[in-house]
């Protein structure tokens, strides 16, 4: 390349930034006055000076109830993962993500041979490939026996079951469908968990108009709208979670993300109340929590037995927040998701018997084959 042509190139490269430093600067002139801001762009710097105590690691050692990670995780990405866990004080992954058969086998195998295998438990999946068909739950009863004899310590259900699994007709499926009481039945006999992730926020439901409260999320992510007329409402989908839970009191469920009840602790309360074999998990709603932070606190002081923390997608830097929220009371702070939430959160102070069963004893009472050696006696 001649020295003429690389200074043109140059020069030309110059212009371009000048051409879009003068862009910028004409687009931020305007804004600084007018009322063309965007929702997206309104990030006010808050002015409140209050005590921040950030909670780098946990008080307690944890079981994270509700974790994701491919099958057969292994090498440095794990070893990698054990130094946050050990830095977070985070003691157990529950990988819901297990599959079934041969991939479950696998994933279990490859953290059992791991210099850390009693850092992460495995719950098994069902096999919705095929829809569920005449003999579906006998068959996938069988199947779970064999996972859990493999070493799966819980079956985890998508919400795709409830939402997008079809019968042999391409019927969706209800939650409550008969065909799966052997697989609901399997769990009870072979003493383990169900967490069952049923149906979406209720605002996925409801027009993505000015008024709802997840605006942000569903413009982000269309994907996840549930429009009336393809998918059922959100009472609909509820009713028939419920119906299971209250057709199978001798198996126990974990519901996931709090029942999608966290906006409302007193329905949440009642449900629990109603179902004694039910517990939930705070996967992905800690926004919910931090905004409430004197009804949440009184939720967890009445429900210290009935809650499991979860966090739903693996991301190190995240707990942090959830320990901030459950430990301090701390006020007006970030949270990490801005589409979940345009608002801040407030720490609950929970006290140290009900951080305890939340962190651990709950999960350890729940899930009785979690490795308990690392935990405090109690
Ligand atoms: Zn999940």
């Amino acid at each position: 390349m001649t020295r003429r042509v690389m200074f043109g190139i140059c020069a030309l490269a110059l212009i371009g930034v000048a051409v879009t430093l003068t862009a910028q600067q004409r687009r931020g002139a305007a804004r600084a006055d007018d009322r063309s801001l965007t929702v997206e762009e309104y990030t006010p710097r808050s002015t409140l000076v209050v005590p921040e105590h950030p909670v780098p690691r946990a008080k307690f050692p944890v079981v994270d109830i509700h974790s994701h990670h491919r099958p057969g995780l292994s090498g440095e990405r794990w070893s990698t993962i054990v130094r946050e866990m050990d830095e977070l004080n985070l003691q157990v992954l529950v990988n819901l993500s297990g599959g079934h058969g041969a991939t479950l086998a696998r994933g279990v195998r490859a953290i059992g041979e791991s210099p850390h295998p009693d850092r992460m438990v495995v719950f098994a999946n069902l096999d919705f490939s095929s829809g569920v068909t005449p003999g579906f739950g006998a068959r996938a009863a069988a199947q779970l026996e064999r996972d859990v004899a493999a070493g799966a310590v819980g079956l985890k259900v998508f919400k795709n079951f409830g939402l997008t699994v079809r019968d042999g007709q391409g019927q969706r499926v209800p939650v409550d469908h008969p065909e799966l009481d052997p697989v609901w039945h399997m769990c009870a006999r072979l003493d383990i968990p169900v967490l069952i992730h049923t149906g979406e926020p209720s605002e996925f439901s409801q027009p993505v108009d000015r008024y709802n409260e997840r605006w942000l999320e569903l413009i982000v992510r269309p994907g996840r709208r549930l429009p009336s007329d393809r998918y059922p409402s959100f009472e609909a989908i509820m009713a028939e979670r419920d119906r299971v839970f209250a057709r199978h009191p001798e198996t126990r469920f974990i519901a996931a993300h709090m029942g999608w009840h966290a906006n409302d602790l007193g329905r949440l309360g009642a449900l629990l109340d109603r179902f004694p074999n039910v517990v939930v998990e705070t996967g992905a709603i800690l926004y919910d929590l931090g905004r409430q932070p004197l009804a949440a606190r009184a939720f967890f002081d009445a429900y210290a037995d009935r809650v499991l923390f979860g966090k739903d997608s693996y991301a190190a830097d995240e707990f942090p927040y959830y320990w901030r929220t459950f430990e301090t009371r701390d006020e007006y702070f970030d949270y990490y998701r801005r589409y979940h939430a345009f608002w801040k959160l407030y720490g609950l102070g929970l006290s140290d018997d009900v951080l305890r069963k939340l962190y651990y004893e709950n999960a350890l009472r729940v899930v009785p084959r979690i490795p308990r050696g690392a935990f405090p006696t109690f």
